[in-house]
């Protein structure tokens, strides 16, 4: 089983925050106006309701600060 993790690479970030628009609640912005999500790092775990709208926010990132990668999940037994 698979799922999606947007990666967020903060060093080619300009902090605009188009991709917390695109994705709120999910993305918030910090003091700074850098995207963060509660609890995760710079690789956030994206529900399948929201994958279109993480592939909006990568195609959209002027920056190419986003990706989204496949991520291997155990299998449930
Ligand atoms: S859209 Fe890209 S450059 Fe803008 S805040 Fe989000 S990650 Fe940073």
């Amino acid at each position: 089983m698979t799922r999606q993790s947007l990666h967020i690479d903060w060093t080619a970030c300009d902090g605009r925050g188009l991709c917390t628009e695109l994705l709120g609640p999910l993305l918030v912005r910090d003091e700074w106006g850098y995207p963060r999500a509660a609890g995760y790092g710079s690789d956030v775990p994206i529900p399948g309701s929201f994958v279109a709208d993480a592939r909006d926010a990568v195609a959209l990132c002027p920056r190419l600060a986003l990706s989204l990668q496949e991520v291997r999940t155990p299998a449930r037994s």
